[in-house]
């Protein structure tokens, strides 16, 4: 069975890279690795491919930043004829970026069958770039691969039938699993003069958080809360750096005590979240990685398409509301912040599962 895998931002590589390894276990798998270059700096790729020892792209598309429309169009345009020439048994997909929707309205189109890994997530906010995306892709995907229940339930109230959907598990689990130990043995704390369980790690790049200066300044005035009690390490996305480098020049002030570095490469920013006393983020990917790992979790957002994380992990919605900051940050330095389980089948062996569905296919 010859399997394409399409990949095309940073949330995306430690995804492929789980269903990848797995799949190459069976000699009866021929893998194809595409890139479409939706993300392109250094900082946002190469780190990955090394750290997750994902191979080399077979394809790279190029199509670099541009508007949602643009970037959507020129990766259905290029990828049209990588699918032709590589004609593939299924189409592997995953997340929720402009690559996801388009390689899979390419192939379906084409008739190659599409799996979408994290299927069915839904933050209910139709203001999310994402949220279109993963509507879109899952009205049309042919596999849908699950996390957590209440997935299955948009999934199926979406029209999408019982026999499509697979709860498997989380592959950014497996990824994290898979790579603890190796990231434990980095030393990206005293790199940045830290030490473990004294310090915040903090991620934005959410449009809605960081695209208006005046929401971004206010952000950052919160967040500075919580630079008075620790040191917060901030990595700073390549979309955060070009609004606050122009909210700068505008006069707006960054709070003392909030490092802001480059993104940091997997193992090292794994690490940083292991070792952090709390964490801060509008990410996806991140509100995950905290609730497998135990680690508190203030989720910048009103809403999450991941409320597994809230409801049995480690994670609170707090939006852009001081008072709730103040309040769960005193949570987590008087010790009684709840950090939760791991959800069912958040257990490293998403991919594996996978991949059974599919060779029960075979
Ligand atoms: N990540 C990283 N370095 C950073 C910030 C994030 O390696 O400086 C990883 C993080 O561990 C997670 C993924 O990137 O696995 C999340 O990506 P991002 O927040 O860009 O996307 P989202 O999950 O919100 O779609």
């Amino acid at each position: 069975m010859k399997l394409l895998h399409v990949v095309g931002a940073r949330p995306n590589y430690m995804k492929v890279a789980s269903v990848m390894r797995a799949a190459a276990a069976d000699p009866r798998f021929d893998q194809v690795l595409v890139h479409t270059g939706q993300h392109y700096d250094a900082a946002m790729n190469d780190v990955f491919f090394a750290d997750l020892g994902l191979p080399a792209p077979n394809h790279y598309l190029n199509v670099g930043s541009a508007s949602q429309a643009e970037q959507t169009a020129k990766v259905m345009l290029a990828f049209e004829g990588v699918l032709k020439k590589e004609r593939p048994d299924r189409v592997v997909v995953v997340g929720d970026v402009n690559s996801t929707l388009a390689a899979t309205l390419v192939a379906v189109k084409e008739g190659v069958p599409v799996d979408h890994v994290e299927a069915g997530l839904r933050s209910f906010d139709r203001r999310m770039p994402e949220e279109i995306n993963r509507i879109v892709t899952d009205s049309i995907a042919d596999g849908l691969y699950t996390h957590s229940p209440e997935a299955r339930e948009h999934l199926l109230r979406e029209g999408r039938d019982e026999s499509q959907i697979h709860f498997v598990g989380n592959v950014m689990v497996d990824a994290l699993d898979a790579h603890l130990a190796a990231a434990r043995g980095r030393h990206a704390l005293e790199a940045d003069g830290l030490v473990p369980k004294g310090y915040a790690v903090l991620t934005l790049h959410r449009p809605s958080n960081v695209d208006e200066p005046a929401t971004l300044e206010r952000l950052l005035a919160i967040l500075g809360d919580v630079a008075e009690q620790m040191p917060v390490i901030f990595p700073v996305h390549p979309r955060t750096h070009a609004r606050l480098e122009a909210a700068r020049k505008e006069g707006m002030r960054v709070p003392a005590g909030l490092k802001l570095t480059p993104p940091k490469g997997y193992l090292d920013f794994v690490q940083l979240l292991d070792g952090a006393k709390l964490v801060l983020t509008d990410s996806g990917g991140v509100q995950e990685e905290t609730t497998a790992l135990g680690v508190p979790c203030l989720t910048l957002r009103e809403n999450t398409e991941r409320p597994i994380t809230c409801e049995v992990g480690s994670n609170v919605l707090v939006g852009r509301d001081r008072d709730k900051v103040r309040r769960e940050l005193a949570r987590v330095l008087a010790g009684e912040f709840p950090t939760g389980k791991r959800p069912p089948l958040w257990d490293g062996k998403a991919a594996e599962r996978i991949v059974e569905v599919w060779a029960r296919a075979m």
